[in-house]
């Protein structure tokens, strides 16, 4: 069996992303954090490591040679054991699964800067794991937010402790982006429950043994419901039916999985096709108090934490195969250095000296950084919403604000910018990362899936565009652009990235200045330039958000520099740290300049194009 543990981990960069650029230490001064204080979360952030790289590492290559089985005689499916042992140990041992649910509900209510440290480890070293993991946490949160006393009580305690796992189920045959179009049906009985009828793919984790029971979080429309996401409910669907007690029993529920996908990635987590109600037995309960066609709303909690963890995700991967092209091209010997090219007898050296190495290189450091950066600074929204909520109600839903309009630049980015980082990644290996032998292009095959799955990479630039953008006549986006333009006039004359700072502030401008068009595309001539132009705009916003979180992360870096003895060990690092902001702000961030020009262009040319010209033979 391949168990190698390719999982590779910066903690020097993890410890200054927490505790020198976002100051996660200042969250134990608020009374719901106070016993978080920086000694307790650098415990948590050792334990989290030791489990990545001891326990989830070597299920990274398991994933792809013992794939999960499906088992026709019965519908299950198996997972290995490998997985199960842990899935076992990170409940058991760590309470992994749900440390990041409220304290009261019998969570560990950790911070959720420092929960997500943790996932970035545990993901990295191995997503599909991450999904096992992440399951209960992610479904016992949304029954805790939307579900009635009594739900809480009865459906949460199993998947707090880890015994059963959930599955979010949307996906239908034809039914993929177009939620709305949902028909999956459900029928009220009279003692309140509805009976499920429907078929749904693409379901993660959505049979196997892991757990011993499944909660199914699912997508119908009640008899009689209008069309459209409007009429869409939640329900409660377990695997096996409960007694009395909330306990599972030992029948069915009526939910048979149809098969396992054969697919691209994540291979030890099985996609399965799930038939709801084939027999007429399949029992579901509405989400909340009775009230239906308010489904999807709630769903949408769900969807945000998954969007968020999705991007996470990618760039966790991203990080991984950039770890591992460094190692790589420190070992790797090839050729002379370019000024000793036509000499026979210089020396060969490793393929970190070559110019190209090293820019590649650095971009995968600078993307990944970057990608950190903007994750934590949505966490740190994230906990200070939960900080202020009742001593601060205003402070509190402005950062819930900022971390809505910032969900789609984690989201989108990330996932899309994790695909580049992967392909940099197999460059770098040459030849031997086309090879399965290495771990760069099965990160390849895995980041893919995050730019689809959760909604669309579009749908994120949609949503970005159509309603974070304009969300409060403007004002969240507003006071992103306060933030950032504060940052650059404080910031101009910085003797190590004063440059670079300055060409920020004058991406913002730019950025301001073409965005208006978006008013003049509102006119019926022009409405298609919206949709057209949406993940332009988003990818935009996204560089100058991560130019502007690098650059405050190397200016933080410059300052500390200035103050270090020579051969103090964290020298490397910090300069390291300003390197990645120069390279993002002179190589990456420019794309600006493009894409405001094209915004200008009003482009129609792939909206006039007709159907036919795409191709006339097939
Ligand atoms: C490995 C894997 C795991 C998954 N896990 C789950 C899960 O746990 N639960 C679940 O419910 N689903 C899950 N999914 C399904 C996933 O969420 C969908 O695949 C995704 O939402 C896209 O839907 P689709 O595949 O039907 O593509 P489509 O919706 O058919 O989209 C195809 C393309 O057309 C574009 N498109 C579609 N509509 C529009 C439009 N109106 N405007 C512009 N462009 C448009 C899309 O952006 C995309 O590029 C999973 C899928 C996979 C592959």
């Amino acid at each position: 069996m391949r168990n190698d543990n390719y999982y590779k981990m910066d903690m020097r960069e993890m410890q200054f992303v927490l505790f020198e650029q976002f100051k996660l230490q200042n969250l134990s001064e608020h009374a719901l954090y106070q016993d978080w204080d920086r000694q307790t979360c650098e415990m948590l952030l050792d334990q989290g490591l030791k489990f990545a790289y001891e326990k989830a590492g070597p299920t990274f290559g398991m994933a792809e040679e013992e794939e999960p089985l499906f088992n026709p005689e019965d519908c299950s499916v198996t997972i290995n054991s490998y997985f199960k042992d842990a899935y076992k140990v990170g409940v058991e041992e760590s309470g992994w699964h749900s440390v990041m649910v409220p304290e009261k509900y019998g969570g560990e209510g950790a911070p959720n800067s420092l929960c997500n440290a943790i996932y970035e480890f545990i993901s990295g070293a191995s997503p599909t794991l991450h999904m096992f993991l992440g399951g209960p946490g992610v479904i016992a949160n949304l029954i805790i937010e939307h579900g009635t006393e009594e739900q809480k009580e009865f459906w949460t305690n199993n998947l707090i402790n880890g015994k059963w796992n959930g599955t979010m189920v949307l996906t239908e045959p034809e039914v993929g982006t177009d939620v709305g179009a949902i028909k999956t049906k459900a029928v009220k009985q009279e003692d309140g429950s509805y009976l499920i009828k429907g078929n749904k793919i693409f379901i993660s984790n959505g049979e196997h043994d892991v757990n011993d029971n499944i909660i199914h979080l699912v997508l119908a429309r009640p008899e009689g419901a209008v069309q459209g996401s409007k009429g869409l409910s939640l329900f409660i669907v377990p695997k096996m039916r409960l007694d009395s007690n909330g306990e599972t029993t030992n029948v069915k529920n009526d939910v048979i999985c149809g098969g396992i996908e054969d697919k691209m990635g994540i291979h030890g987590s099985p996609t399965c096709s799930l038939y709801f109600g084939e027999n007429d037995s399949c029992q579901g309960f509405i989400l909340g108090d009775g009230t239906e066609g308010i489904g999807l709303k709630q769903m949408f909690n769900l969807l945000n934490e998954a969007r968020i963890a999705t991007g996470h995700m990618a760039n966790s991967q991203a990080a991984g195969a950039y770890y591992n092209a460094l190692a790589f091209a420190r070992e790797r010997i090839q050729s002379p250095e370019f000024h000793n090219m036509r000499n026979p007898e210089a020396p060969k050296v490793p393929i970190i000296k070559h110019p190209d190495v090293r820019r590649m290189l650095l971009e995968m450091k600078s993307r990944t950084e970057a990608g950190r950066a903007l994750v934590f600074k949505l966490c740190m929204h994230v906990d200070k919403k939960e900080i202020f909520k009742e001593s601060d109600p205003e402070t509190s839903e402005k950062h819930a604000r900022q971390v809505d309009l910032l969900t789609p630049l984690v989201k989108s980015f990330l996932s899309d910018q994790a695909w580049r980082v992967c392909e940099l990644a197999i460059q770098t290996h040459g030849g031997y990362g086309y090879l399965t032998d290495y771990p760069v292009e099965q990160y390849a095959r895995n980041v893919k899936i995050l730019s689809i799955y959760e909604g669309t990479n579009h749908v994120q630039a949609l949503d970005f565009v159509g309603r974070k953008l304009p969300r409060n006549a403007g004002e969240d986006f507003r006071n992103l652009i306060s933030e950032i333009k504060a940052f650059t006039a404080d910031n101009k004359d910085n003797s190590a990235l004063g440059k670079e700072v300055e060409k920020l502030d004058q991406m913002v401008d730019l950025m301001v200045e073409k965005s208006v068009v978006l008013m003049a595309w509102m006119s019926p001539e022009k409405m298609s330039l919206i949709p057209a132009n949406a993940n332009y705009i988003l990818e935009m916003v996204s560089l100058i958000t991560c130019a502007w979180l690098i650059l405050d992360a190397g200016i933080i870096s410059a300052d500390a520099l200035a103050s270090l003895k020579d051969n103090h060990p964290d020298i490397d690092f910090y300069q390291g740290k300003i390197a990645s902001a120069q390279f993002f702000c002179r190589h990456l961030l420019p794309e600006v300049v493009q894409i405001a020009n094209l915004l200008a262009e009003e482009d129609m040319s792939f909206i006039n194009i007709k159907e036919e010209s795409f191709s006339t033979t097939w």
